[in-house]
């Protein structure tokens, strides 16, 4: 699925995303949704993570592993939720995963 977010810089956590450093990463984007959204179900965490923001893709890491385990063993198949965040860009400024503030929401 294309990305509708890509360069957003609508609110300050633009300014958290890491520019491209060679050998190391790319240039980090808003993590858009994942998931067909078959099952009418929307798994929303509060924001991405670095290995979110590394992969560019929701849910990620040891996290994501168990929200997935949790989604199976309430009897759902996680390729058919919509898995998100509530920001599309993980906030670092000033320290990593700090709680959202209302303009970033
Ligand atoms: S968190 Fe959302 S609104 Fe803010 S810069 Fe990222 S994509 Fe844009």
């Amino acid at each position: 699925m294309m990305n509708p977010a890509l360069g957003c810089q609508l609110c300050p956590l633009a300014a958290d995303r890491r520019p491209e450093r060679a050998g190391l990463w790319p240039q980090e984007e808003p993590v858009w949704l994942e998931g067909t959204g078959a099952n009418g179900i929307l798994v929303l965490a509060q924001g991405p993570g670095e290995e979110e923001m590394r992969l560019g893709r929701p849910m990620m890491g040891k996290t994501g592993d168990k929200m997935r385990t949790w989604l199976q063993l309430a009897g759902l198949v996680p390729t058919e939720c919509w898995l998100w965040n509530v920001t599309m860009c993980m906030p670092r400024t000033p320290k990593a995963n700090r709680p959202l503030r209302a303009a970033e929401i």
